[in-house]
């Protein structure tokens, strides 16, 4: 498998980026636990931040772009690259549900421009629906006399919530038919009535913005219903039938999204496993390099094969999605499955080879780990792909 001149050079000049800027940074801004502006600015300088960079990403006919730019940056440091990435969830939501003329009106305004660069958060998880996420409580009412939408709730542990431009809100119309009741909401720059809750505190990722949202009679004109009402009263109609139907076009979203998360979490596994094995080369111990022991060389081997394991599971994933496969035995949660379990490994056993050293902050395989560990459990834990894997290749319900 060769990748093509155009997939290389993307790849080696958002690996410049990743080593030259992202890099050298990435201590300090996990240090402030900031959202690292002046960085986000440079990516949007360069053109490296901003929709027609995911467009031209996207383009890519084999599906491997994204992930490869995603594996790059992520390499660099995963809490800034989370602070440049965090957008694209927010632009997938728009880009599954919204209509054209949506997408051309919001989501230029996720990423604002070079000179004043905005985020955008995508709200689903709550503080009682994490992973069943059809039990939102967060609920929106349609005001028919003026047009508009008026929502209600709190929102958990959103990637830039209350710091974005754009905030897209999923929320319940009709709680009774559980997520196909639901809808998603864009929230307009400086809508009132959503204000930032609490901003958390995390063992990982720490230069990307979490906090909670609360939406108290957060009133948005019809417009900005993702879809339009027409297409969500029919959804709604068929819902209530009891009809199936779409039931699988939500499906095919996660694992169309997934293995763009797993690639991240490959990044992050091969910047430790490098680090480690130049390490393991450097360091002199009973007069010879630890490397020259079984343990530690064998170690790196492991290392180095599970890392390209999950990166060949995110690559066949990204491209089944992008040349219409069917997900038959959820290839895409298995990519993301496989890549985080792959990311806390290899970081844990990274942190091993550095001995002392891999447990301080002098040392970046520490912090890898920690921001690794997420990577089991955001964008659905390691036990919720698991369920949906075995669904799959069962064809049973399985609790
Ligand atoms: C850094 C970070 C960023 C995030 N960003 C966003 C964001 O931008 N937008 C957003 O909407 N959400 C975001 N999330 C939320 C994230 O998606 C949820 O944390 C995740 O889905 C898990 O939900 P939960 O935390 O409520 O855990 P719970 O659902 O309470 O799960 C707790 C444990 O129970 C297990 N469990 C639950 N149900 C089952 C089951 N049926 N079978 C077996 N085991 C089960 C889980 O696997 C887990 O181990 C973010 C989270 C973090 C940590």
């Amino acid at each position: 498998m060769e990748l093509s001149e155009e997939q290389r050079e993307i790849r080696d000049w958002v690996h410049g980026f990743a080593e030259n800027v992202i890099r050298p940074a990435a201590h300090e801004w996990d240090e402030r636990e900031e959202t690292p502006w002046p960085i986000i600015q440079e990516a949007a300088k360069i053109g490296l931040y901003g929709f027609e960079a995911l467009a031209q990403f996207y383009a890519d006919p084999t599906g491997l772009m994204l992930p490869i730019v995603n594996e790059e940056l992520f390499w660099g440091d995963a809490g800034i690259a989370m602070a440049i990435m965090g957008t694209t969830l927010a632009v997938a939501g728009i880009y599954a549900s919204g209509t054209p003329e949506q997408m051309a009106e919001w989501i230029p305004q996720c990423y604002g421009t070079p000179d004043d660069p905005k985020v955008a958060a995508f709200c689903v998880s709550e503080p009682d629906a994490g992973s069943d996420v059809s039990s939102l409580r967060t609920r929106a009412r349609y005001d028919e006399a003026k047009d508009e939408w008026v929502l209600n709730g709190q929102k958990a542990w959103a990637t830039n919530g209350g710091i974005a431009n754009v905030h897209v809100v999923v929320a319940s119309v009709e709680p009774e038919l559980g997520a196909r009741g639901q809808a998603a909401f864009i929230i307009p720059p400086g809508t009132k009535g959503l204000t930032p809750g609490q901003k958390l505190k995390k063992h990982g990722l720490r230069a990307s913005h979490t906090a909670e949202v609360f939406l108290d009679d957060c009133r948005v004109p019809g417009r900005c219903l993702l879809g339009g009402k027409e297409k969500l009263d029919e959804r709604l109609a068929r819902a209530r039938e009891g009809k199936r139907a779409k039931q699988h076009a939500a499906m095919r979203t996660f694992e169309l999204s997934r293995p763009t998360v797993g690639a991240q979490a490959v990044g992050i596994a091969r910047a430790a496993y490098e680090y480690a094995l130049e390490y393991a080369k450097q360091r002199v111990q009973f007069g010879r390099p630890i490397i020259e022991n079984q343990a530690i060389a064998f170690m790196l081997a492991d290392m180095k094969m599970e890392i390209d394991c999950a990166r060949l599971l995110v690559w066949r994933a990204s491209w089944m999605g992008r040349t219409g496969k069917e997900f038959q035995n959820a290839e895409g949660s298995m990519s993301k499955l496989k890549a985080g379990e792959v990311a806390v490994w290899v970081t844990e056993r990274a942190m091993q080879i550095l001995g002392g050293n891999g447990y301080t902050r002098e040392y970046p395989v520490e912090r890898m780990h920690r921001d690794a560990k997420v990577y089991t459990i955001f964008e659905g834990t390691s036990e919720i792909q698991r369920l949906v894997i075995a669904r799959a290749i069962s064809g049973t319900y399985i609790r």
